[in-house]
């Protein structure tokens, strides 16, 4: 069973990357931020609840986002094993993630892979990005500053959380999706 966390700043290639992985390992695609993304378009009450955080450049809670992957895990309990994107993105998301996982009888954490990018990179790839998606967060350049600033001061402090369980390698995400998907191919091969 392999529990890949996917990990990176917004705009690192997560999601793009996920798709690849995906299909090449037989894994499973856990997105907290496209279930949110679901949950605003259906107008769901988690989703009417999640858009005002989310188009203001802020995370949701803890609970919202810990409630979405144990729903996820659930719907695919038959999975060869899985890719998280967007989770964990707390310190208190990493410490309660070996606990859900178990409670789903799916092992622990294998491995998360965190994917670099110079930052000047980050704020074009995103104003790029809300061309084609839409994406409220995307459009402005204060919320995807904002973004980035609560990615340095509340998430990626988690790398430290995994390094010192072992867990953790970083790839180089700049350059072509191929030679990024590559890096990070020869990374899980070394897990599996
Ligand atoms: P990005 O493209 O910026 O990496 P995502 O598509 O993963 O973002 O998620 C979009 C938004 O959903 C985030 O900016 C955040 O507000 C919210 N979100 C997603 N996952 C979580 C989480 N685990 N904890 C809190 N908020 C989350």
């Amino acid at each position: 069973m392999l529990n890949i966390i996917l990990f990176g700043p917004p705009g690192a290639g997560k999601g793009t990357q996920s798709k690849k992985i995906i299909e090449k390992f037989n894994l499973t695609h856990i997105s907290t931020g496209d279930v949110l993304r679901k949950n605003i378009e259906k107008r769901t009450p988690l989703g009417i609840e999640a858009k005002k955080l989310i188009d203001d450049g802020n995370y949701v809670t803890d609970e919202m986002a810990i409630e979405i992957i144990h729903n996820e895990l659930s719907n695919h309990n038959n999975s060869n094993g899985f890719i998280f994107d967007g989770f964990p993105r707390t310190t208190f998301q990493a410490e309660q993630f070996s606990n859900i996982l178990s409670k789903h009888g799916g092992g622990d954490v294998t491995l998360m892979i965190s994917i670099e990018v110079d930052e000047i990179l980050l704020v074009e790839r995103l104003m790029n990005r809300s061309k084609e998606s839409g994406r409220p967060d995307d459009r402005q350049e204060d919320i995807i500053k904002k973004r980035i600033d609560i990615y340095h001061s509340r998430t990626s402090c988690i790398k430290d959380f995994y390094k010192s369980r072992g867990k953790f390698e970083s790839i180089n995400g700049n350059g072509k999706i191929d030679v990024i998907f590559n890096r990070i191919c020869e990374v899980i091969d070394k897990y599996k």
